[in-house]
């Protein structure tokens, strides 16, 4: 009988003391029957487990839940999973990108099922933050108005640095200046500043 090297034990036995495994190369286990019937530690203790990738112990309240493991759980924590996903489509943003192409109209769906199901929680959202926003306006407008002396000369020191410091900055600043005045200026003023814009 053909025999076998059993990866584990390191013991050559006959070919009967391993299992069978039809996509396995010589359609056996590497490791033998006597091998495999140990047995494993359990995974989850304690509500704990160790996640592969990042060798720390979690409570499985960090790993997802995955019906298709026989735990229950997914291998890795969230935390690794998220990580590979967020590498993953970094470094395949075609991947991502076709998925939507080609799911456009589930996505569409997801999106209005979503909204939805949360619309009552997005529109207090939307109404808080257009709420805080306007709020912090009219703060900011007052503040500037009780304070406008004070605030003048630092402003007018921030746009005289900045425009030696940033070229965009200073090409923008002429180019407004100009258009500015191409708009208001006397009629038989208009020509000159019409040809800087280009008109
Ligand atoms: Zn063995
Ligand atoms: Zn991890």
């Amino acid at each position: 009988m053909e025999t076998h090297i059993c990866t584990k034990c390191k013991i050559e036995k006959t070919i009967d003391k391993f299992h069978k495994h039809v996509r396995l190369k010589n359609g056996y286990r590497k490791i033998c029957k006597k091998c495999r019937s140990h047995p494993r530690p359990p995974i989850i203790i304690d509500n704990h487990k160790i996640c592969p990738k990042c060798k720390k112990k979690k409570h499985i309240s960090e790993y997802y839940n995955d019906n298709y493991a026989g735990t229950g759980i997914s291998v890795r924590c969230k935390e690794c999973v998220k990580t590979h996903v967020k590498n993953y489509n970094k470094n395949h943003p075609e991947v991502r990108k076709n998925w939507q192409e080609v799911n456009k109209e589930k996505v569409i769906l997801q999106r209005k099922e979503y909204y939805k199901k949360n619309r009552k929680k997005l529109l207090d959202r939307n109404k808080t933050y257009i709420r805080d926003k306007e709020k912090k306006r009219i703060g900011d407008k007052k503040y500037r108005e009780n304070n406008k002396e004070t605030l003048r000369p630092k402003r007018t020191a921030y746009h005289s640095n900045k425009r030696k410091t940033d070229l965009n900055y200073k090409i923008k600043c002429n180019l407004r200046t100009r258009i500015y005045h191409a708009l208001h200026a006397k009629k038989e003023n208009r020509k000159k500043y019409y040809s800087t814009v280009n008109y």
